[in-house]
């Protein structure tokens, strides 16, 4: 089934009001969250565009029926390039994240890691999930993922810390399910999503054993509270100023205050042996969207920096010239990786297909350390005015109104109005609340740099590089070339 829109904000404004804002408990029809439901609103609209269908949408794998992308669970390569696909295409509208793919990446760690508990512990796990997973197709729900946990002492495991609510942990086991409490934090798009959905953040130990949680739940749950960082642009209700003001984002603390979670919606309560793997399964997931998403944030920052150069009448000059193919390469090698993670990826014994690894990670990694470099190109070919430039107000009304026309036109092939609208978007896209959000979102989202690092020196296969180079330095006699024998691409008759 496809909602629209419409049918969505219905839903969702029905809820139970849990939010909270400023000490305020607020509705879910609070003006500050809607510019983080205007993006959520495009992966709406793109399902039901005969234009993009095709690509906003898939055939379910549990039920056969239409439905929306975000909620398919990929079956091989293309699917997981339609994927970055359409990250990219939603992220160039919404101007940068696009906030469903967490979701997404969730529903695809829990397929896979309920399937493999089944197999090891003899448990129903993954049928639980695929009859959760009908509903969530039936009703075209939207979840967002709920795995940051405050972590308290970070030194310290989940059973070590002083407040056991430092990570969502089980209170109480019964019959028809778990009683859980603690700390969720970072969650983007919980205070608009249908669904929480809560994974574990990290691997544990057997005395970490209530720590290993996964459910689902709706949103407005009674005993969850969502205190709520919405994130907005100054420009965002005057009607004059272009679309990236219509959008932003909210994240939340959410707060597990003994919440009861039906059996039916309980995918791991207990087994701390798989809290690494379904923690790991998100993030990679997770990691690969990034190729889709991050691509889109370097298009939008490319397309400021060059229209910032052309306001300035410099676009011919060299530098210039130099800096934007950085953009190029920094957006294309992101995207050539998810490309690679996609071809090189494995069915799983769920069914579904994963991205490799590897190619995941390098690719996340490149786009964390490119994200300040990036803002720093558009600042140097922008000047200062992104931080200097006088309110909305001042270009159109009062005393200084023609004045502020002659001063904002640098390139006199352009008017006034197209010379304003680029500093201002420049401003809006580098120097506004929303862009301090895309800058740590982009060293942080998915894991912190270290992550990477971490998954790499466990998945790259620094042996075979030791061989190449013993090889060739004389030391032995023959090269082992099992690696690029195993390097195939995914290919299957069936898909
Ligand atoms: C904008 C934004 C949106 C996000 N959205 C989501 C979301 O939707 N869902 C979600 O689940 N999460 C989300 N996150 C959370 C994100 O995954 C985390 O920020 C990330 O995993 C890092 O965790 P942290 O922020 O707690 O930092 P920390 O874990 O505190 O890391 C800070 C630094 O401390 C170091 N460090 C931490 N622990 C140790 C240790 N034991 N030993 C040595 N060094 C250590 C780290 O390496 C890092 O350098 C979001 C984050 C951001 C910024």
């Amino acid at each position: 089934m496809l909602r629209t829109k419409e049918a969505y904000h219905e839903k969702l404004f029905a809820m139970r009001p849990n939010i909270f804002i400023g000490g305020e408990r607020v509705g879910r029809d609070d003006p500050r969250l809607r510019p983080g439901i205007n993006v959520l609103d495009i992966t709406f609209d793109l399902a039901q565009d005969p234009e993009w269908k095709k690509l906003a949408t898939a055939a379910s794998s549990v039920t056969g029926e239409e439905i929306n992308r975000w909620a398919h669970l990929p079956q091989n390569p293309y699917d997981l390039i339609q994927k970055q696909k359409l990250i990219r295409l939603g992220a160039r509208r919404a101007g940068g994240c696009i906030q469903r793919c967490m979701g997404h990446d969730a529903i695809n760690a829990l397929a896979i890691c309920t399937k493999e508990m089944d197999l090891a512990n003899g448990s129903d796990y993954h049928q639980r999930f695929l009859d959760y997973l009908k509903v969530y197709h039936g009703q075209d729900l939207d979840g967002c993922c709920a795995q940051t946990d405050s972590k308290g002492d970070r030194m310290k495991r989940p059973s070590e810390q002083q407040d056991p609510d430092a990570y969502l942990h089980i209170v109480e086991e019964r019959k028809d399910g778990i009683v859980v409490s603690g700390f969720k934090m970072s969650i983007t798009q919980a205070p608009y999503a249908d669904e929480i959905i809560a994974l574990p953040t990290r691997a544990l130990g057997e005395a970490d054993r209530d720590f290993a949680v996964a459910f689902a739940v709706p949103a407005d749950i009674e005993g969850l509270s969502l205190i709520t960082r919405p994130v907005w642009l100054r420009d965002k209700d005057n009607p004059e100023a272009g679309p990236f003001c219509r959008y932003g984002v909210s994240d939340c603390i959410v707060f597990f205050n003994k919440v009861f979670v039906p059996k039916e919606r309980v995918f791991m309560c207990g087994e701390w042996q798989f809290g690494r793997r379904l923690a790991l399964l998100f993030a990679d997931s997770h990691r690969h969207s990034y190729s889709g998403c991050k691509p889109a944030v370097s298009d939008i920052l490319c397309g400021a920096a060059a229209l910032a150069a052309e306001a300035n009448n410099v676009a011919k000059a060299s530098h210039i010239k130099e800096k934007l193919s950085e953009f190029a390469g920094a957006a294309e090698l992101a995207y050539a990786a998810g490309i690679a993670a996609a071809i090189y990826g494995e069915k799983t014994a769920s069914g579904v297909f994963f991205p490799n690894e590897i190619y995941a990670n390098v690719g996340r990694r490149l786009t964390g350390e490119t994200i300040y470099h990036e803002y720093n190109l558009l600042t140097e070919i922008a000047g200062g005015i992104a931080v200097t430039m006088p309110f909305s107000g001042d270009f159109e009304q009062g005393e200084n109104k023609e004045a502020l026309e002659r001063f904002i036109v640098r390139n006199p092939n352009l008017s006034p109005e197209a010379s304003r609208k680029i500093w201002q978007f420049v401003e809006n896209v580098g120097a506004s609340s929303m862009a301090s959000w895309y800058k740590i979102a982009g060293v942080h989202g998915g894991g912190s740099p270290i992550m990477e690092t971490i998954a790499l020196n466990i998945g790259y296969d620094f042996e075979d590089k030791k061989s190449v180079a013993r090889y060739l330095a004389g030391i032995s006699e023959s090269l082992d070339d099992s690696r690029m024998r195993d390097m195939e691409p995914y290919a299957s008759e069936n898909d």
